[in-house]
């Protein structure tokens, strides 16, 4: 199969006919062959009901339903799981993406070798309380992610080579930084195409404000846990080692200063009187505390399966396991 088509959805009911008569419009004058996956995230609506209508007249529409809503990135992964597509592309429901950007999408991945292509929506049919936050926020993933050519790393619209979705795991609130995702995982041909974007037709959009600030928390997530997710301690235990060498410092501060006064012989104050000394006490008990962290961290990791889970591209030569859980 050529294309899969994954659209995760949350009560997109009136654009669902509009959106797959189009895709499959695109797919037959290009000659693809296709599936279409509609991941329904929960809907209130007849969404669901929906998708079953079309797929009695197109056998390549397919859908999984959640009992409940998820979110996005919890549907996108569901899809992802079930394409069977060489290239892999995702789309939002509500029509704001257009199907005829896909032949070129799987042309840049077919021809051009790119694992991973993003739309960017450079001219954005949006309101400005959407438009100037945005932009903040792709520069600083492009800075954190260090994958300086995109614009648009929210972007609805991305294609995949299969492999990529297979690799990648998508939870939380994630699918804003895919691509970043996908770096992690080893796929660094990732590449931009500039795309078509139209204002909603119907409905309303699913996220508010609180997007920037949860953004801005998972970037920090994916940085820590990219940068020291199996060596949380060489983060933890090198500001704990700050801390607690700043507290030496503060004691030695302390100590020499109650010398110099003795021999001087000053008048008597007490330790406690020193600044020096609540700067010591404070760092040390960090200190400690970052130390602690950082063992709590390596026991966790110690356990997780995930430690010596690496991308291996080929093997030469029998691979030889040595699998000491016995997985
Ligand atoms: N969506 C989803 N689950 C959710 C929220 C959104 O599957 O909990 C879908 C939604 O139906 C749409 C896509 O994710 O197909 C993008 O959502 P939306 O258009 O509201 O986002 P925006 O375009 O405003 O960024
Ligand atoms: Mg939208």
């Amino acid at each position: 199969m050529d294309i899969s088509v994954v659209v995760p959805l949350y009560n997109e009911a009136e654009s669902l006919p509009e959106l797959e008569a189009w895709i499959r419009r695109v797919m037959d004058a290009n000659g693809f062959s296709y599936e279409i996956i509609f991941v329904n995230d929960g809907s209130t609506d007849q969404s669901w009901d929906v998708i079953k209508q079309l797929r009695q007249n197109n056998p390549a529409v397919k859908g999984v339903c959640f009992r409940r809503n998820y979110g996005k990135s919890p549907a996108l992964n569901t899809g992802f799981g079930m394409a069977q597509g060489d290239v892999v592309i995702t789309m939002d429901a509500d029509l704001q993406d257009s199907p005829d950007e896909i032949p070129e999408l799987y042309r840049m991945i077919t021809r051009n070798g790119f694992d991973l292509v993003s739309g960017w929506k450079q001219k954005r049919y949006d309101p400005l309380s959407k438009t100037i936050p945005t932009k903040l926020f792709n520069a600083t993933a492009r800075k954190v992610s260090g994958i300086k050519n995109l614009h648009d790393f929210n972007c609805g619209l991305k294609a995949y080579r299969q492999k990529v979705v297979k690799r990648i795991e998508v939870y939380g609130d994630m699918h804003r930084y895919i691509p970043y995702l996908a770096k992690n995982a080893g796929f660094t041909r990732i590449g931009e195409k500039v795309v078509h974007h139209q204002a909603r037709k119907y409905g309303k959009t699913k996220f508010g404000l609180d997007r920037f600030v949860n953004g801005y928390l998972d970037l920090a997530t994916l940085w820590f846990t990219n940068k020291f997710g199996v060596k949380p301690m060489h983060f933890f235990g090198l500001l704990g080692s700050l801390m607690f060498i700043i507290g030496f410092l503060a004691v030695i501060a302390v100590g020499a200063i109650k010398l110099y006064n003795m021999y001087h012989g000053n008048q008597y104050t007490l330790v406690t009187n020193s600044p020096y000394f609540y700067i010591a006490l404070t760092t040390m008990i960090l200190g400690t505390q970052l130390f602690l962290t950082g063992f709590i961290g390596e026991l966790i990791v110690r356990n997780s399966h995930r430690r010596n889970d690496y991308e291996i591209e080929e093997v030469l030569g029998e691979k030889k396991t040595n699998d000491k859980d016995g997985e």
